[in-house]
């Protein structure tokens, strides 16, 4: 059933239209037979560039689709809501964009962004490591200036997309001064020193690559630094900003499919003579999770809405996440329960939504440091 959405305008229900439309046929088929296979759908991701759906929000001056944030998210509901992997891969990209976008002097952005909008490249966006995952700052990988060079020497982990990307938006250690040390920079997706390691092993988001890349001496050209050398932290968590509000877009994406599932088998399902949605236990169960479905996406709406009048949005970005992210955990958990064995089977997604949720809780900021984020701003804010 598709979400009842007050959408701005007409131009903004065509895109919500389109990316529907695409997510129920050329999606859903797929997507668990693809997650089983462990098989990342690159091609997916250039159909989804032909169409304008692969960077919706970004400045249309340099090919990208200038799309409100708010009417961006709800088109990426539709597309985390039939397929996780391609929802987080879509804001991967995008929050990989935008550094440059954002930061980049108009040399940088002439230079690189049109094909980086275009719709055939895909970026990743390389911050973690394996020490460093909560702590950003605590990050060993080095770019050390020679001449018209940067050398990177270190490994990035966790990275979406990590051997796959045509393009990676990179922090990096420029020298050990503790709140100016990290800078960005833009890497290509190959070069000599760059070497991506086998893919994790996940729970699920299986059809989404996720892999450490090494880096020895990987000679970057001195204008691939994006803004000034020590911003890089700044950049790294602006972008977190935006980009914790497409992952808990995804999330309310996943909640409404568990939903849409969980009703459409409690209206068909018997037990004791009726429908098991007529069971009150079960019918409060599932008033529950359309209230956790309804208030996740308001969260959502009112942080995408100040971040479009240019207003601050980090404080509802993190409420967001957390609320959309913890929600989708439950909301899956329950629609498991809802289905009873059946729940438990391959034969519904609601199992492989269940196992998908989870990392949203964890990535982009787990929701302990959302509540950092949060306790922060209410300190501050205060004071
Ligand atoms: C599938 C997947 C894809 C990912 N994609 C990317 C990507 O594309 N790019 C990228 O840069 N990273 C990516 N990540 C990394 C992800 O952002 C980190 O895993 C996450 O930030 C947590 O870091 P960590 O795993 O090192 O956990 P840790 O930082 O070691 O945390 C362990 C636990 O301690 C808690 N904790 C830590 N500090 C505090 C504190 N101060 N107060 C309370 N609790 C705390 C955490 O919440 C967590 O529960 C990805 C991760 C996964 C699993």
């Amino acid at each position: 059933m598709p979400a009842d959405r007050l959408l701005p305008s007409d131009e903004a229900r065509a895109v919500v239209e389109l990316a529907r439309e695409f997510a129920a046929g050329e999606l859903a088929p797929r997507a668990a037979r693809d997650e089983a296979e462990h098989s990342f759908p690159r091609d997916v991701f250039r159909r989804l560039g032909e169409l304008g759906l692969l960077s919706m929000p970004l400045p249309a001056r340099w090919e990208g689709g200038e799309v409100p944030y708010e009417v961006y998210l709800q088109a990426l509901e539709e597309l985390g809501g039939s397929w996780a992997s391609v929802g987080v891969g879509v804001s991967v990209h995008v929050m990989s964009c935008w550094a440059l976008a954002t930061f980049g002097t108009d040399a940088q952005r002439e230079r690189w962004l049109p094909e980086m909008l275009g719709g055939s490249l895909l970026g990743g966006y390389c911050l973690s490591e394996a020490d460093a995952g909560s702590d950003p700052a605590a990050m060993r990988t080095r770019a050390v200036r020679d001449g018209g060079v940067y050398r990177v020497t270190g490994a990035k982990a966790w990275v979406t997309h990590g051997g796959e990307a045509d393009f990676y938006t990179l922090f990096a250690r420029t020298s050990d001064d503790p709140r100016r040390g990290i800078s960005c920079f833009l890497a290509p997706g190959r070069a000599p020193g760059m070497e991506p390691q086998t893919p994790e092993r996940k729970m699920g988001l299986t059809g989404s690559t996720t892999a450490t890349l090494n880096f020895d001496a990987v000679e970057l050209e001195a204008d691939r630094l994006i803004g000034q050398e020590g911003d890089g932290l700044s950049i790294a968590l602006q972008a977190l900003d935006s980009g914790r509000l497409g992952i808990a877009a995804v999330a309310v994406g996943l909640a409404q499919a568990c939903l849409d599932c969980a009703v459409a088998y409690a209206r068909q399902r018997e037990t004791f003579g009726r429908p098991i949605i007529e069971h009150q236990g079960l019918g409060f169960m599932l008033a529950d999770m359309a209230a956790a479905v309804q208030s996740s996406r308001a969260t959502v709406l009112e942080a995408a809405r100040r971040r479009d009048r240019g207003l601050p949005f980090g404080l509802q970005a993190s409420v967001a996440k957390l609320v959309a992210t913890d929600a989708a955990m439950r909301v899956s958990t329950d629609a498991v329960q809802v289905l009873g064995g059946a729940g438990y089977t391959q034969d519904f997604p609601v199992e492989r939504m269940m196992r998908e949720a989870k990392v949203m809780q964890i990535f982009e900021g787990t929701n302990q440091i959302q509540r950092l984020v949060i306790a922060r701003h209410l300190a501050r804010d205060r004071s």
